[in-house]
């Protein structure tokens, strides 16, 4: 079977990766394609120049090559629905219809759908103009969560300490500053607690757990500086116990889908909760309607089932006939390595000598990287995504650094403390 994957990250391509290593695609001689892919994912798929909010030319690509299954990696194109494209075309798809996708397209609709469910969530206001949401705020109290309603590339999120600084944020965000994303704005209470990323497949009926994972969003060592779109990761998140995952899945995870299929929206894909781990049981923080980058990479480090089985079963509604999916039981983790200036202007350009890097139990994900007169240059602000497993969170640790280690990146960053928190539990 053919498989065509959309997107170019470190995340697709750790499951080009791992969808390179199926069966499915094996057994007759199927190919995968990537679009566009980048210089890592082309040692494991045929990289073809699409532009994903062309439905048209997505689709004729599908039914000219024999595509047996479309995979949407980033929220974009499934927020834009690329996905009801495709299907009413009759191409199968790993990823949420338009509607389903409001999940994560929409903070609103997602809290929306947690009072009609029974969700445990922050409470919120929803508000569609400043002065509402400035009267609003008068019945929270700091720190102040307020979040562009729309996708904002996660930069949508303030948390604002006292109320002057809720005023300038949400001034900022009445104003244009995340465009349309906070034309409409959510003022959350504040949850303490830790966070924690777990992660499900569904086919719109059938819902199986597919692994949890930890990031690290901040800049720098310690969890300070700016926000970015994470530096690292590792899986699985022991924090989250079997208690809390049969809890996670009981009170957040079923009620979502079963409410998506009551609305005559099923979900279809990957749903992937953002944890907060409250005195009072986990609560939601976020949905995204596709897998998290760095986190996808970790989770394919340790998944030994065949991923396109569980996509093809996702996308045709037959998850129902196959087993849960098998991790192995060692931690992954990922460091990622930066482009200096990130996550401002990151530097364009600077030399990667890659060396003897990879090995049985480590390998390198390209995130943003291209080929300059045949040599690997840095391309975007987060470059490489160094992935190793080790039989605990240490070993795991050690042997990603010591693989980091090994690359020459002058031009490049990483913090030298993924896994501090999950270390100083054990
Ligand atoms: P991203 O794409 O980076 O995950 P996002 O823009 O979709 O972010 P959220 O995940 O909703 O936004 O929020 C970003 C971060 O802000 C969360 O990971 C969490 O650390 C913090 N946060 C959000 N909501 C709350 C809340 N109610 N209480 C405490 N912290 C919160």
């Amino acid at each position: 079977m053919n498989i065509l994957v959309l997107g170019g990250g470190g995340r697709e391509h750790a499951l080009c990766w791992k969808l390179a290593q199926s069966a499915a695609i094996a057994k007759d001689g199927g190919k995968l394609y990537a679009a566009p892919g980048n210089p890592g994912i082309a040692e494991c798929a045929e990289l073809v120049t699409l532009d994903e909010k062309d439905h048209g030319a997505v689709v004729s690509f599908c039914e000219e090559n024999a595509i047996g299954l479309v995979v949407i990696g980033p929220e974009a194109p499934l927020v834009d629905g690329l996905a009801d494209s495709l299907r009413a075309a009759n191409v199968a798809v790993f990823g949420p219809s338009k509607a389903a996708a409001q999940l994560e397209g929409s903070k609103n609709f997602t809290k929306a759908l947690c009072d009609k469910a029974g969700i445990p969530t922050a409470g919120y206001v929803h508000c569609t103009s400043l002065e509402q949401a400035k009267a609003a705020l008068a019945t929270f109290s700091p720190p102040f969560v307020l979040k562009a309603d729309g996708l904002a590339a996660g930069k949508g999120v303030v948390i604002a300490e006292n109320e002057e600084h809720a005023h300038e944020a949400l001034e900022d965000m009445f104003g244009g500053a995340f465009g349309d994303a906070g034309a409409e704005v959510v003022i959350e209470e504040f949850m303490e607690g830790e966070e924690a990323s777990f992660f499900a497949l569904t086919d719109g009926e059938t819902v199986i757990p597919f692994g949890t994972a930890q990031d690290h969003k901040r800049v720098g060592d310690g969890d300070t500086g700016p926000n970015t779109g994470g530096m690292g990761a590792y899986s699985p998140a022991r924090v989250l116990t079997e208690a809390l995952l049969a809890e996670t899945m009981e009170r957040i995870v079923f009620p979502t889908v079963r409410q998506m299929a009551k609305d005559g929206t099923p979900y279809v894909g990957v749903l992937y909760a953002g944890l907060m781990l409250t005195d009072e049981g986990p609560k939601l923080v976020e949905y995204n309607a596709r897998f998290g980058d760095p986190e996808c990479q970790v989770l394919m480090m340790r998944l030994e089932s065949d991923l396109a089985q569980y996509m093809l079963a996702c996308a045709s509604g037959s998850l129902a006939a196959l087993p849960e999916p098998t991790f192995a039981d060692d931690t992954a983790m990922t460091v990622v390595m930066a482009a200096k200036g990130y996550p401002g202007t990151p530097e364009k350009g600077g030399a990667i000598v890659l060396g003897d890097t990879e090995s049985e139990a480590a390998k390198v994900f390209h995130a943003g990287t291209s080929l300059k007169n045949g040599s690997l240059v840095a391309n975007g602000g987060r470059v490489l995504n160094v992935t190793a497993t080790g039989a605990d969170t240490r070993a795991a640790q050690d042997a990603a650094y010591a693989a980091v280690g090994k690359v020459d990146f002058p031009s490049g960053f990483y913090r030298k403390d993924i896994g501090w928190r999950e270390i100083a539990r054990t």
